[in-house]
């Protein structure tokens, strides 16, 4: 029960008492409903895989979005993970495609472009007709400095590439600014 307790609290936004809540509820449910919810991690795990035109996490071959083509073909906005782009759904501002990185170019941290998915965006953009890259990596230097790299492997391809606007606060997380400033961010996106 403690271990449970503690493996609990180490998911991302579960406290102590959520850990502690969680796991009364989870030793309290039928042992089958129990192995349910196990088997389901497990296979969640098992068999991730990535969307082969944008990287988001999907369980098919392509995600929802890429297969949608009432979306614009012309327009990619990169983000740096999955929940990114689910943020900018919720605006429903958006009606292009999205690019996952996986990540932000970080020396610090040893994360360098290769580790992230920008060979990816690079062949994606040259197989299809894209007119505009929307950079919306996040506002802190891992996310500035993706960017600029970003933007720098654009020019000399003669793509039009915009940063999102600084609604965002500097330092943020996209993942939990509200939609109304990550619109106006889209909106004021500039050339970079
Ligand atoms: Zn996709």
């Amino acid at each position: 029960m403690i271990s449970l307790i503690e493996e609990l609290s180490r998911l991302p936004g579960i406290g102590a008492k959520s850990a502690q809540r969680l796991a009364f509820h989870i030793i309290s449910l039928p042992k089958d409903k129990v192995q349910q919810l196990a088997h389901t991690i497990i296979d969640a795990r098992e068999h991730i895989s990535y969307c082969e035109r944008c990287c988001t996490i999907t369980d098919d071959k392509l995600c929802p979005i890429c297969k949608d083509d009432a979306r614009n073909q012309h327009q990619i906005m990169v983000v740096e993970d999955s929940r990114d782009m689910a943020a900018y759904e919720r605006t429903k501002e958006f009606k292009g495609l999205y690019h996952i990185l996986h990540g932000a170019i970080s020396p610090m941290m040893g994360v360098g472009p290769s580790d992230i998915k920008i060979k990816e965006l690079l062949e994606r953009i040259q197989k299809e007709q894209i007119e505009e890259v929307i950079i919306a990596t996040n506002p802190n230097i891992e996310g500035e400095a993706t960017a600029m790299y970003v933007s720098k492997l654009l020019k000399p391809l003669g793509i039009k590439t915009t940063r999102i606007a600084h609604g965002v606060p500097v330092g943020g997380d996209l993942e939990y600014v509200d939609e109304v400033t990550l619109s106006r961010a889209l909106q004021g996106r500039r050339e970079i």
